[in-house]
């Protein structure tokens, strides 16, 4: 989706505008990622002072791995962003205006492509250590099993050596 950055801080007003996004490279750029449904987004924009605010919702649908026991699970994402563009004047020093925390993103061209701004805010909110279920029981370390379905029995829960050593220590 193209925005005009101009047009806006000038007071055009965006309300609502549907858009759609095609997300394929937070496949390629995650491994814990198997598939992506295209983003849509619902877009609202105005102009506040020499900024333009660009804000709304995010959706899409991700086929994630459980980073414990490997299965594939749907994974239904919704965000909501908030951008603001300012026009950079040639010349002019990029203000550090530091006691507003917003990420003000300096543009040269009046108008601006959105989408990078807008994968980046998926990007982000991609679990990095993604669970199936909270409380997700993984892989037997020993002998692979998945241990949401079946208890294979194996003993896991070997003391260290090292603290069996300290712990001998102890006892004494
Ligand atoms: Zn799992
Ligand atoms: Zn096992």
């Amino acid at each position: 989706m193209r925005i005009n950055v101009n047009e806006i801080i000038g007071g055009r007003r965006i309300s609502q505008v549907p858009a759609e996004l095609d997300i394929s490279d937070i496949v390629r750029d995650n491994p814990g990622v198997i598939s992506a449904s295209r983003a849509t987004a619902t877009v609202d924009a105005w102009g506040e002072g020499e900024y333009a605010a660009v804000t709304g919702k995010l959706a899409c649908n991700l086929e994630l791995v459980c980073s414990r026991c490997l299965a594939a699970f749907d994974y239904p994402l919704e965000v909501r962003f908030a951008e603001f563009f300012q026009l950079g004047r040639p010349g002019a020093e990029e203000d550090a205006d530091d006691d507003d925390d917003r990420m003000i993103h300096v543009v040269d061209e009046d108008v601006i492509d959105l989408d990078p701004y807008l994968k980046e805010n998926i990007a982000v909110n991609v679990p990095a250590f993604p669970l199936c279920r909270e409380d997700c029981r993984g892989l037997c370390p020993v002998c692979g099993a998945d241990r949401n379905v079946q208890d294979c029995g194996c003993q896991t829960e070997r003391i260290d050596p090292r603290w069996g050593a300290l712990k001998d220590l102890f006892d004494q």
